[in-house]
């Protein structure tokens, strides 16, 4: 009986602990030692204060002893990373050697918090993003009404300047309700995957970015095997594409040439899309392709960027099984890489 009770506690993801009236430790599984950092060897018979420094998880002890009633709560232990803990406590009912004492049962919620926290920080952005454009319709409404809309000169440029905004405003919404759609499949398993030759893939994307190229003086040069196939969804893997290419585009200067190429790896089908241009120093590239992240937000947003478009392209290559990745040096230009697993058998 004593060794299925081992087996059941040392099998648990929760921590549980024991303690006695005393708060001396009766038993602890290995899931409870290694949250709160106990060296089992040497815990027995000794405190929860000796053992634990976490004032919090103490205050939770001595309540549960002293009214005899369950208590719940978060703790946060201070170790050598951070953790949170949702820690429930309860009375241990006493037997006829032993005094009573307190159970506990603890939950690590460490990454539970980091995305509710991650949840939130993207309200917070997504409103700001929206309030921004939204200020400036209103002043310039409020500005023509006052009088403004009489002379026709400003009538005319203020009215340009809120279509501007409400293209902003638009893009914005097309791109979050596109990241989301995204998610959305990707988690249902939504998203067909359907083989494709890679580089009608290509050539469509080189295509919508043309204009673009052309008004900069930039030119997009491919080079992809026609043969080479992939599972692919092709609007998404076009749309990644596209916003890779327009990136390439926007980040060089006139006259420099955007290379976009695909080949078969060992293991991988990689896209590449390689510019010239300014480059992205080393300490903003773990954060690229997070939502909003941008080197410099004035003028991602005077270029009419949304700061999501890396954002998509990742949740893109994730959807297809992949990876998004890059490699930039500051003057000499940056490759963006959608990497797609290969499935060929034996490959
Ligand atoms: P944005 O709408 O601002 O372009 P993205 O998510 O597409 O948003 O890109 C995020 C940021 O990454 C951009 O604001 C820019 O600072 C940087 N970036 C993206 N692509 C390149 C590139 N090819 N060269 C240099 N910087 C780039």
């Amino acid at each position: 009986e004593r060794n299925e009770r081992e087996a059941i506690l040392s099998s648990m993801v929760e921590g549980v602990l024991a303690l006695d009236s005393r708060e001396r430790l009766i038993r602890c599984n290995q899931a409870a030692a290694r949250l709160l950092g106990i060296d089992l060897g040497r815990a027995e018979g000794r405190t929860l204060q000796e053992l634990v420094r976490s004032a919090d998880l103490h205050r939770m002890v001595a309540a549960v002893l002293a009214a005899h009633e369950p208590r719940a709560g978060e703790v946060v232990l201070r170790g050598e990373k951070e953790r949170v803990v949702y820690v429930h406590g309860t009375v241990l009912r006493g037997t006829p050697d032993r005094d009573g004492g307190a159970l506990l049962v603890l939950h690590d919620v460490t990454e539970l918090k980091k995305l509710e926290r991650m949840r939130r920080d993207f309200a917070a952005n997504v409103s700001h993003e929206l309030r921004t454009p939204v200020t400036s319709i209103k002043g310039f409404v409020e500005t023509l009404l006052e009088g403004a809309m009489h002379e026709p000169v400003q009538l005319e440029r203020f009215l340009r300047i809120v279509a501007s905004q409400t293209d902003r405003l638009n893009a914005i919404i097309e791109d979050l309700l596109l990241l989301s759609r995204i998610e959305q499949e990707a988690e249902r398993a939504e998203i067909v995957l359907s083989p494709a030759r890679v580089r009608d893939v290509l050539e469509a994307a080189v295509e919508v970015c043309g204009p673009k190229a052309a008004q900069r003086q930039i030119r997009v040069e491919l080079d992809c095997d026609p043969g080479l196939q992939a599972p692919l969804s092709a609007p998404l893997l076009e749309q990644a594409v596209i916003n890779l290419v327009d990136n390439a585009v926007q980040h060089s200067a006139a006259e420099q040439t955007v290379r976009v190429e695909a080949l078969r790896t060992e293991d991988e089908v990689v896209i590449r899309v390689r510019d010239h241009g300014c480059g992205i120093s080393p300490d903003h590239l773990p954060r690229i392709f997070e939502r909003f992240y941008r080197v410099d937000a004035a003028r991602s947003r005077k270029l009419g960027g949304t700061g999501l478009g890396l954002a998509i392209v990742k949740h893109i290559a994730q959807a297809h099984g992949g990876y998004a990745a890059v490699q930039s040096a500051v003057g000499q230009g940056s490759t963006f890489s959608i990497h797609l697993p290969d499935p060929r058998p034996g490959a």
